[in-house]
């Protein structure tokens, strides 16, 4: 890669922002070093991507947006194991994981050149004889900003809407995981997308985040990040009425119900909360068990997380990587500190090793509802077991957090699980499984895990005004006025 990093207006520039290593987590080496954006390359990256919607048809040509993002879908397929392996190198997550964001990257690109391929404005005959149409616009310009732990999907669940439906939008992942944003960049540079329509400004939040939020430019800021950064992008955008869409953190709870079956129950409760190493916005960090089986659930769970291949994210074996970085490892092992501290057990994990920034995983048991380490959002592989009576209490405790992003139900009941299901204050809840996303179906949160819903039909809404023409077919006096 060469030292240009930032896609402006469909040419390559180098960042006058500063430089910033890129270290691989699992070895700590140097993978790059990237030179980031500036806060005036950044606002030229805005006025880029307003020229674009302005003076393209990029936003009134369907066909041409539909073609363009088939061609990208078929590119990135092609390329789709350099960047599985570039993924794995700069997050540290088990090279099966990342292939897994790739293929899934793809299927969302080909299903949002699907959805506007077969859009058609609403028509309504109205009873006064006139017509009236509903047309589901571009907005503009789009800030897309992502953190870290899907780089390139999360990305792609923003891209991919946001230019199926016309807009044209300034890029941003994490500083801390640019590279397949890059490489993808690359990508789009062989596809027919006019200059401008797709820039892409690696940075950190503070300058570049900022300036995009705060750009008066930028008609949309799609986010995802943590609930913290989330609510002052939501100040930020306040101010102008930008629109706004969040995706943010998440305390998901996995309820157990009593009649579920205990091998099954505990695989999904370890793929729930330590899958990516637990850095997952939906990861059900809080495992909620009926009392009756609550110690056989224990020993079993504590007995095979033991088991978890943890070790060289590049082998196919591998279940478990790195975290992303030496500051989230230690910010994990402060919430570890914690949970002792508060007075909870540590059944197993939190051994670290001399190089990468890796770290056993976690369970804690004897904790109370009101613990930090229950409330709070820790984004690693540390999760907490309690216990529950009956389903009033584990409804209760399963919304006792400020989050709401996601919850899981097990039981070989399914009118119980459903009962459960519809009481969980949550944007997605599995009954039976857990994790997976399905590009047709909506992703978001209730109450504090954001504003908004991405993924299916809601997901291309949330990057669309809707704009309703009322048509009277000649044009006569309103006679409403007796002169
Ligand atoms: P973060 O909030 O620190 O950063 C996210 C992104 O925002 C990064 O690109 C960062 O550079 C940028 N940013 C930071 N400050 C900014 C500012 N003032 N203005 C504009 N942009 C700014 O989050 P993180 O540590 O990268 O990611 C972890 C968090 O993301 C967790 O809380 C996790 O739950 C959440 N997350 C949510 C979802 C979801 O779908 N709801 C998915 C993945 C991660």
């Amino acid at each position: 890669m060469s030292n240009q990093h930032l896609y402006l207006n469909g040419c390559w520039a180098e960042g006058e922002g500063g430089e910033r290593p890129l270290l691989n987590p699992a070895t700590e080496e140097i993978l790059l070093t990237i030179k980031e954006a500036s806060r005036e390359q950044t606002s030229s990256a805005v006025e880029a991507a307003r020229n674009a919607y302005d003076q393209t048809d990029w936003a009134t040509n369907s066909a041409r947006r539909v073609s363009a993002l088939r061609k990208l879908a078929d590119l990135l397929e092609e390329d789709a194991k350099s960047f599985s392996d570039a993924e794995t190198a700069n997050t540290g997550k088990p090279i099966r994981e990342a292939t897994l964001d790739i293929d899934d990257s793809v299927a969302c690109l080909r299903y949002y050149a699907a959805l506007v391929e077969k859009r058609e404005p609403a028509t309504i005959e109205m009873a006064d004889g006139t017509t009236s149409k509903v047309i589901d616009e571009a907005i503009g310009v789009c800030a897309l900003i992502v953190p870290w732990n899907f780089p390139l999907l999360l990305g792609m669940w923003k891209i991919a809407p946001a230019l199926a439906a016309g807009n044209t939008v300034v890029f941003k992942p994490s500083e801390l995981t640019p590279i397949t944003a890059i490489k993808l960049a690359h990508l789009i540079d062989q596809c027919d997308f006019p200059p401008g329509v797709f820039n892409l400004i690696p940075g950190a939040g503070d300058p570049v985040g900022e300036t995009l939020v705060t750009h008066p430019d930028v008609d949309k800021v799609s986010f995802t990040g943590g609930s913290e950064t989330g609510k002052h992008i939501n100040q930020q955008c306040a101010r102008d009425l930008k629109r706004v869409s969040l995706e943010l953190g998440g305390k998901s709870p996995l309820v157990i119900l009593k009649d579920a079956d205990l091998d099954a129950a505990v695989e999904w409760a370890i793929f729930g909360g330590f899958f990516n190493q637990g850095e997952v916005c939906v990861a059900s960090s809080r495992i909620l068990v009926h009392e009756d089986i609550y110690n056989a659930f224990v020993d079993k769970l504590v007995n095979d997380t033991a088991r978890i291949v943890i070790g060289d994210p590049t082998h196919q074996e591998t279940e478990m990587g790195p975290l992303i970085s030496r500051d989230h490892l230690a910010k994990v092992e402060q919430y570890i500190s914690l949970g002792k501290q508060e007075g909870a057990t540590v059944s197993c994990g939190g051994n670290t090793k001399e190089s990468g920034f890796y770290l056993t995983p976690v369970i804690f048991t004897n904790v109370t509802q009101s613990m930090r380490i229950v409330q709070e959002e820790i984004f690693g592989p540390v999760i907490t077991v309690q216990s529950f009576k009956d389903t009033e209490d584990a409804i209760a405790l399963a919304n006792g957090t400020k989050y709401g992003l996601a919850a899981g139900v097990l039981s070989n009941d399914l009118s119980s699980a459903e009962q459960v299901a519809s009481k969980l204050k949550a944007g997605t809840i599995w009954i039976n499984s857990y994790h997976t996303p399905y590009v047709e179906a909506p992703w978001g949160g209730y109450k504090q895990s954001g504003i908004g819903r991405e993924l299916g039909p809601h997901g291309l809404a949330g990057f669309t005004e809707v704009k309703h023409v009322n048509t009277s077919h000649t044009l006569q006096k309103a006679n409403w006025y007796s002169h």
